[in-house]
């Protein structure tokens, strides 16, 4: 019989969608229709395990779960032993620490003798020992960004993505201890079955990730310049060129990387590419 890969995703808030999308995109059915706790999926030896997100590590560690889809600020703060396998690329923030905007603590070493709210208690203490500042720690579970307002605390330590939380309470940031994102964990002994089919969804999570990163580009050029366009074009070997119907043209085709997409493209029109079509890929098979 073959084996099952147990993994554990957040039930219900920030991390859920990415993690229920990006399993759909691996071609893995998961129906989670009557908000189950465990669900086996359709079409992959896979059983989804649906958890709070602080339980994650937890449960790889101690092989209740076999992989996890976890953020990274959750599993440093928990200080679990497992292995870090993928970066999802979805869930992104970061740890930072804020101060009312017009108060007087302008940089880290005014923490000194203040007090600072946060739901990160472990990875804060970590920070202020290594930077030797000795502030004092008050551990909230929720709602950190009123803490100042409230009298709790002069600073907090929290998760920040857009920055609008921070603005619409009135506090700026002075230092990022922490940039996370969503990261794909295991259990650190897993059967050599188990493992297998781990790579198989790695490789499917990789294609994904991987066509996300790129977009396959088509361009018009008359024949002279084609070396000059080329020269901008990395494609994965090198590009397809297809003559035109109107002599002397030719239609590129070829992959670009999203990174430098823009600064890409208008390089390609200045090199006389005309009539440039952008089209997303959907799977990239290495
Ligand atoms: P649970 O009920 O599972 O304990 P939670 O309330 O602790 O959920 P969420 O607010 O859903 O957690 O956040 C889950 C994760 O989403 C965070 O740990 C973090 O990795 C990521 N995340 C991304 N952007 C943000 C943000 N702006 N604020 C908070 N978390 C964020
Ligand atoms: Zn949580």
């Amino acid at each position: 019989m073959q084996e099952t890969l147990r993994i554990a995703v957040q039930k219900s808030g920030r991390l859920y969608e990415g993690s229920m999308k990006l399993l759909k995109e691996c071609g893995v059915e998961v129906s989670n229709g009557n908000n189950q706790l465990r669900v086996q999926a359709a079409n992959f030896p896979l059983e989804v395990y649906f958890l709070r997100d602080d339980d994650i590590p937890e449960y790889v560690q101690d092989a209740v779960a076999d992989i996890g889809f976890v953020g990274e600020n959750v599993l440093v703060e928990s200080g679990k032993q497992t292995d870090i396998v993928e970066k999802l690329g979805f869930g992104k923030c970061r740890l930072s620490i804020a101060v009312p905007k017009n108060g007087n603590i302008a940089d880290i070493q005014s923490l000194n003798g203040k007090r600072i709210a946060t739901s990160y208690p472990g990875i804060l203490r970590s920070f202020l020992q290594q930077n030797q500042i000795s502030a004092s720690i008050h551990e909230i579970s929720g709602s950190v960004e009123i803490a100042p307002r409230i009298g709790l605390a002069d600073a907090i330590c929290d998760l920040v993505s857009s920055g609008s939380t921070l603005f619409t309470n009135e506090l700026k940031e002075i230092e990022t201890i922490l940039y996370s994102e969503a990261v794909m964990i295991s259990h650190q002994q897993l059967s050599s079955g188990k493992r297998l089919i781990l790579e198989s969804l790695l490789f499917r999570i990789r294609s994904v990730k991987k066509a996300k990163n790129n977009k396959y580009v088509l361009l018009n050029a008359p024949n002279e310049k084609l070396k000059d366009i080329f020269a901008l074009l990395p494609g994965i070997k090198s590009p397809t060129v297809l003559p035109l119907a109107a002599s002397g043209w030719s239609s590129v085709h070829s992959v670009i990387s999203e990174d430098d997409f823009w600064s890409r493209i208008e390089s390609l029109k200045a090199a006389g590419a005309e009539g440039i079509l952008i089209i997303p890929i959907e799977k990239m098979i290495a």
